[in-house]
C-alpha cells in the first residue's frame, strides 16, 4: 500500500497513466485508513470519499476527460503558484488555497461538461488577467456567452467581423501609458460623430471589445484591441473597413505622438468579415490561459511575432529562460488591476437575450453547475492537501478524474504525512 502510494506520488505524468497506482490502491482494499499507524484517529475525509464512492463509483464519468485538458489543468495550477510567488500581496495569494467564508468543507467535484475534477468551496481571486486558474474559468464562461451571441446573430441573419485595433509602441513606454492611450482612443472613436455615422450606415449594431496585452524584448508592451462587430443583415459592413483607418489615426493622434502615420493607416486596423472571423475571435479570447490546448508545452513559450502572452511570460519565469519575465509580469499585473478586459456594448446583451453579466469573481467561481460532489474534505484534510503544494492539489483531482479509490488512498497518504509533520513539530 505504502509503496503504491509513494510510487504514484512520484510525478504528475505517472498519475495520468492511471494503471499501477490505481490497481495497487485497490489491492490495498478499502482500507486506505488502515495504512495509518495504529492509534491514529480515523479519517473523516476518507469516509466522505468512500460515501461518494458508493454513490458514484458504479456510474462511470459521463465524459472521459481529454489528456490535453488534464495537462493544461496541471499547468495552470503550476503557473498559478509561479504567479503567486512573484506577486506578494496580490489577491492571487489566497486563490484556491483557503476555504470560502462560511464553507465548512472543500468539495471535490466532477464537471459534467469536461469530465475534469475540480475543487469547490474555496476562495477565488477572480483576477482573470493575472491568475491562470481564474483566467481560464472566466475565459471559458466568456467564450460560451460569445458563442451564444454569435448563434443568435446568425439566426437573425447578421454577420460578425473581427476588427483588430493596434497602435505604435516603443520599448521606452510603460504599459500604463500605452493602455491609457489605447483605451482612450477607442472610447473617443466610438463616441465621435463621424464614426457613429459610419457605423450606422454600415449596419454595425453591437460590439464586444477585448483587450489583449503582449510583451516583446524589442518593443516592450503591445496592448491591442480585438473587437467583434455585429453587422446587420443586408449591410455587409459597406464602406466600414475602408474608412475606419483614417478615423482611428485621428483618434490616436489625440493621445500619442505618431511619427509614421502611413504605418498606422496600413496596419493600425485589421478587418475580417464572416463567421470564421467570429471563431477566430473566440480562439483569441479563449487562448489567453491555455484553453487552446493543442499548443504543446514545448511550443508554449514561442512568442508570436516576437511577443509573449502573460501565460508565456509565466512559463519563462518558471523555466528561468527570460531574465526580465518576472519584472514584466509584475508591471502587467499592476496595470491590469481594474481594467475591463472584455466589454459588451450597451444594450447588446439584452438585445441578444443574454442575462446580466456576472462579475469576474462569479465567473471564476464556477460553482453553480450542479456537478456531482465526489467528496467533502474536512478542514484538517484540506490543510493536508494544501501542505503538499500545487503538486498535491493537482494530483488529487487527477486521481479523482477517473478513480475515487486511488484518490482515497492518496488522501490518506497526505493526511498521514501531515500529521507526522505536525507531530514532529511539536
Ligand atoms: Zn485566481
Amino acid at each position: 500500500m505504502n509503496s503504491s502510494i509513494s510510487g504514484a506520488n512520484s510525478g504528475t505524468n505517472q498519475a495520468l497513466m492511471g494503471g499501477g497506482g490505481t490497481q495497487a490502491a485497490r489491492r490495498g482494499g478499502g482500507s486506505a485508513a488502515g495504512s495509518l499507524g495504529a492509534g491514529e484517529a480515523p479519517l473523516g475525509t476518507i469516509t466522505g470519499f468512500a460515501a461518494a464512492f458508493g454513490s458514484f463509483a458504479l456510474t462511470p464519468p459521463e465524459i472521459v476527460p481529454e489528456q490535453s485538458a488534464r495537462l493544461a489543468r496541471a499547468e495552470r495550477f503550476e503557473l498559478q503558484a509561479i504567479a503567486r510567488s512573484i506577486l506578494p500581496g496580490h489577491r492571487i495569494k489566497g486563490c484556491l488555497l483557503y476555504r470560502r467564508h462560511g464553507a465548512a468543507t472543500v468539495q471535490v467535484c466532477r464537471s459534467r461538461a469536461s469530465g475534469l475534477a475540480y475543487y469547490g468551496g474555496l476562495q477565488v481571486c477572480g483576477r482573470g488577467a493575472v491568475c491562470p486558474v481564474c483566467g481560464s474559468r472566466i475565459a471559458e464562461h466568456n467564450c460560451g456567452e460569445i458563442q451564444s451571441a454569435l448563434d443568435g446573430w446568425r439566426a437573425m441573419g447578421g454577420v460578425p467581423a473581427l476588427i483588430t485595433f493596434t497602435m505604435p509602441h516603443y520599448r521606452s513606454q510603460g504599459l500604463a501609458e500605452n493602455v491609457v492611450a489605447l483605451l482612450s482612443a477607442y472610447r473617443g472613436l466610438t463616441g465621435n460623430r463621424p464614426y457613429r455615422a459610419l457605423a450606422k450606415s454600415a449596419g454595425l449594431a453591437h460590439s464586444i471589445r477585448s483587450l489583449e496585452v503582449t510583451w516583446g524584448p524589442q518593443n516592450g508592451f503591445h496592448p491591442h484591441l480585438h473587437v467583434l462587430g455585429f453587422f446587420g443583415s443586408g449591410y455587409g459592413a459597406a464602406g466600414f473597413p475602408e474608412r475606419l483607418p483614417l478615423l482611428w489615426l485621428a483618434e490616436l493622434q489625440r493621445h500619442i505622438a505618431i511619427a509614421n502615420t502611413d504605418h498606422v493607416l496600413e496596419r493600425g486596423i485589421r478587418f475580417q468579415l464572416g463567421f470564421s472571423a467570429g471563431a477566430e475571435y473566440l480562439s483569441k479570447v479563449g487562448r489567453a490561459w491555455g484553453l487552446a490546448e493543442e499548443v504543446s508545452k514545448a511550443n508554449r513559450k514561442k512568442g508570436q511575432g516576437g511577443h509573449f502572452s502573460p501565460l508565456q511570460l509565466l512559463c519563462h519565469v518558471r523555466d528561468e529562460t527570460l531574465p526580465q519575465a518576472a519584472a514584466v509580469y509584475r508591471e502587467y499585473a499592476e496595470v491590469s488591476h481594474g481594467l475591463h478586459f472584455l466589454q459588451w456594448s450597451r444594450g447588446m446583451r439584452a438585445a441578444l437575450g443574454l442575462a446580466e453579466e456576472k462579475s469576474e469573481e462569479e465567473k471564476a467561481d464556477g460553482e453553480d453547475q450542479g456537478d456531482p460532489v465526489l467528496a467533502s474534505l474536512a478542514p484538517e484534510e484540506w490543510r493536508a492537501v494544501r501542505s503538499g503544494g500545487w503538486q498535491a492539489r493537482v494530483r488529487l483531482v487527477e486521481l479523482a478524474d477517473y478513480d475515487e479509490d486511488a484518490a482515497i488512498a492518496y488522501l490518506a497518504h497526505l493526511v498521514e504525512r501531515f500529521r507526522q509533520a505536525a507531530g514532529a513539530g511539536c
